[in-house]
């Protein structure tokens, strides 16, 4: 079956804020999911609705989406063996945010069936790193921090005194959640909800762990290095698996995504792979032809003016491009040249192009002898 468009799904349209994404989730959830509706493909309706929650609450995954449509779906997508751009696929599963609108004692619903109590990823982070223009091109080594929960060092996650271990609750016996009659708009109905006592980790601590007060986690400044590869461009995305925050009961920690930005240069403008460049030449090379030597990200290189060169004419010096990323394609750089008119002539230049001109059958307005002041004047005035 052809996967509907997500926007489409949730019944919102492709500007709607976070907040409408979030409202449009919540009725239809409540909707469609299956402890409620017991209707032939609510089920369906209920995961598919979660689908395009998952990916539009995440500012990550809806920017991706919007760009790729459900391609940005694929863990293969964009990702490569080095998992650069990877947009991921589903991590954590629907029943991970359908608990963070309905989890918590008396919640609607219940923890969707004592899943809170199951390992589950840490959250995903984000950390901007700026790169220089070369930077991007030639790739380097980086170390970046950033403040993260981390599994505490002292009870590694499970909360409890050192030397003590977390018990099985008394109140849900472990499995995380409990049986509560309520009132709701469906009538009396018979609901799970998370164990309070618990929390729906089904465990309950005695003594604390002092270092983390019984969380698990605890905030730190965590450092990691990575190498920033070849070819990055402004925007691109780099996932760091597991840098990202620590897991609950047990599960991986999240990932973290590096977002690229990239400077200019004063010199260069870079398109991907391509290189930008502007020569400037004398009109006497441009007529005679000449070789000259041209800066490129990778060190000066010769580039040959041919002969009768106009301006406005683009040299390509192969190879002397950005490299493409993941690839061992490297780019061009483009020469753009710029015949230069030249100005403040002395008296033997300007006898000498007289000369030029008549042996060319130019006829020149010359009043005073001085056709290119006149022409500079002229043009001058105009501008006023
Ligand atoms: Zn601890
Ligand atoms: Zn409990």
């Amino acid at each position: 079956m052809a996967k509907r468009d997500y926007y489409e799904v949730l019944g919102i349209s492709k500007t709607a804020s976070e907040d409408e994404i979030k409202k449009a989730y919540r009725k239809l959830s409540k909707k469609y999911h299956p402890d409620i509706n017991k209707e032939d493909g609510a089920d369906e309706k209920f995961k598919e609705i979660s689908e395009a929650y998952e990916m539009l609450s995440d500012p990550q995954k809806r920017a991706a989406y919007d760009q790729y449509g459900h391609a940005a779906n694929d863990p293969n997508f964009g990702a490569g063996s080095s998992g650069f751009g990877g947009f991921g696929g589903f991590s954590g599963g629907f029943e991970d945010i359908f608990e963070s609108f309905f989890g918590g004692a008396g919640g609607f619903g219940g923890a969707g069936r004592s899943r809170a109590n199951m390992p589950r990823q840490g959250e995903n982070l984000q950390q901007r790193v700026h790169l220089s223009f070369e930077e991007a091109i030639f790739g380097k080594k980086e170390t970046i921090s950033y403040p993260r929960e981390s599994e505490c060092h002292t009870c590694h996650g499970s909360g409890a005194k050192e030397g003590s271990q977390p018990v099985t609750c008394h109140k849900c016996h472990g499995s995380g959640t409990i049986n509560i009659e309520q009132n709701s708009i469906f009538g009396r109905v018979m609901t799970q909800a998370t164990c309070d006592v618990c929390r729906g980790t089904g465990k309950e601590i005695k003594e604390k762990c002092t270092t983390c007060h019984g969380n698990g986690r605890i905030r730190e400044t965590h450092k990691v290095s990575f190498t920033v590869p070849e070819g990055v461009e402004e925007g691109q995305q780099m996932r760091l698996t597991g840098q990202g925050e620590a897991g609950y009961n047990g599960g991986p920690y999240g990932d973290l995504y590096i977002i690229f930005t990239v400077g200019q240069s004063n010199q260069f403008t870079r398109n991907g792979s391509e290189i930008y460049y502007e020569q400037p030449i004398s009109f006497v090379q441009a007529a005679l032809g000449d070789e000259v030597e041209v800066p490129t990200v990778h060190g000066k290189v010769k580039l040959k003016i041919p002969a009768g060169t106009q301006t406005g004419t683009t040299l390509r010096l192969k190879g002397k491009g950005a490299p493409r990323l993941r690839s061992s394609v490297v780019g061009d750089q483009h020469v753009k040249i710029r015949v230069q008119t030249p100005r403040n002539l002395s008296e033997k230049q300007k006898e000498l192009l007289r000369e030029f001109a008549q042996l060319s059958g130019e006829e020149t307005v010359e009043d005073d002898g001085n056709f290119f002041d006149k022409l500079f004047n002229h043009k001058d005035k105009k501008k006023k």
